[in-house]
């Protein structure tokens, strides 16, 4: 058994897919999957914002407001 010194720039890779299923090859964070495969709820966020830039009429109703606390 030789674990060699492990670099790091053999950084861990994402182990999953992406939707295209090609093998996802970002960096893996230390649960094995990436960033964004780690939290597809991040990657869902971020998209809507790009979304949001590219698509101003949709803007609107991406609009949530915190609610108003009433005392
Ligand atoms: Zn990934």
């Amino acid at each position: 058994m030789s674990l060699s010194v492990v670099s790091h720039t053999l950084a861990p890779r994402c182990r999953t897919q992406t939707k295209a299923g090609k093998p996802c090859r970002a960096a893996a964070t230390s649960g094995g999957l990436c960033f964004f495969h780690a939290n597809p709820n991040k990657a869902y966020e971020l998209g809507r914002i790009g979304g949001r830039r590219n698509r101003r009429a949709s803007a609107a109703e991406d609009v949530d407001p915190l609610p108003k606390l009433d005392k």
